[in-house]
């Protein structure tokens, strides 16, 4: 990532949000850089390829997720 401006992650979601709803979006992709736990094998090694879709280190199990989340939690 290179460029000038300093434009938050939450940047790209535009004013259809509060600043309050950006902070709660920052915190989440904040999350979304440490692993999440295999809803199969429960390691913690899951990764986000997409939105929703998630990817297991460990068993490779593919599965379609929340947004930001792998599953409930
Ligand atoms: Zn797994």
């Amino acid at each position: 990532m290179s460029g000038s401006k300093k434009v938050g992650s939450a940047g790209r979601f535009g004013v259809r949000y509060g600043r309050k709803l950006r902070k709660k979006i920052n915190d989440v992709e904040k999350k979304q850089k440490i692993k999440h736990e295999c809803l199969k094998c429960h390691k913690m090694v899951v990764k986000r390829l997409a939105v929703g879709i998630w990817q297991c280190g460990n068993c490779s199990n593919k599965f379609a997720g929340k947004a930001y989340y792998p599953g409930e939690k």
